[in-house]
């Protein structure tokens, strides 16, 4: 009989939060206020999840150190400002399913935590707005260890609840989801309704993509990490 010690760990921006359009309108205006070039919705898509110097220098390689951290500054600023324009539920919506996913995961027993490439002030603003710190036993975040893909936030929510890796999964909307959880031992399982395509998820290490939050039990249960 498996292990009854389980854990999921979730993704927060594209999985749990739909917050594409406050981060997209935060990075437009970060780099505008820094006089350079505004990416694209799209072309933010493809950084949400990276800690965010990381996605800063992703979005504009050429940005020496001083304007890094300028455009860095700025996204933060813009961000604060954008999402105190509206409540928690409109500016970063739970997806559909979210709620009832956790209270299922909850109920069952199984531990569940976040691994997130925001800093651990958004995540708790997060958290907070949405009354979902219950449902957490261990929350990572871009303070606790290097950016996704790195393992390390696996590897530290696997440490400070005792599962094995065998017994864990990772429910991630973008490569760097992926890519996290199968370095770091667990079982990697892709959402459809984020950031990147399921092919990109595959390609990375995804061994199941679901489409839906209902289809997550039936995920975890042929991964090894069901109840
Ligand atoms: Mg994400």
């Amino acid at each position: 009989m498996a292990d009854a010690l389980r854990l999921i760990l979730f993704d927060v921006d594209g999985t749990l939060i739909d917050s594409a359009g406050l981060i997209s309108a935060a990075m437009a205006e970060a780099f505008s206020a820094a006089g350079r070039r505004a990416p694209t919705p799209i072309e933010t898509r493809t950084i949400i999840g990276l800690s965010l110097p990381i996605a800063v220098a992703r979005l504009d390689p050429d940005l020496d150190p001083p304007a890094l951290d300028a455009v860095t500054a700025a996204y933060k600023a813009a961000f604060v400002r954008l999402r105190a324009t509206g409540d928690e539920a409109t500016a970063t919506p739970l997806f559909p399913g979210a709620r009832a996913a956790l209270e299922r995961g909850d109920a069952s027993g199984a531990l569940m935590g976040v691994a997130t490439g925001k800093a651990r002030r958004g995540l708790e603003h997060i958290l907070d707005g949405h009354d979902l710190r219950g449902f957490f036993v261990t929350t990572q975040t871009a303070d606790d260890a290097p950016s996704k893909p790195h393992p390390g936030m696996v590897l530290n929510a696997l440490r400070a609840t005792g599962v094995d890796g065998a017994r864990a999964a990772v429910v991630g909307d973008t490569s760097y989801d992926m890519a996290m959880a199968r370095a770091g031992g667990a079982a990697a399982i892709g959402v459809a309704w984020g950031c990147h395509h399921a092919d990109a998820l595959i390609d990375a290490g995804a061994q199941a993509i679901i489409e839906s939050f209902e289809a997550l039990d039936d995920a975890l249960e042929r991964l090894g990490v069901g109840a």
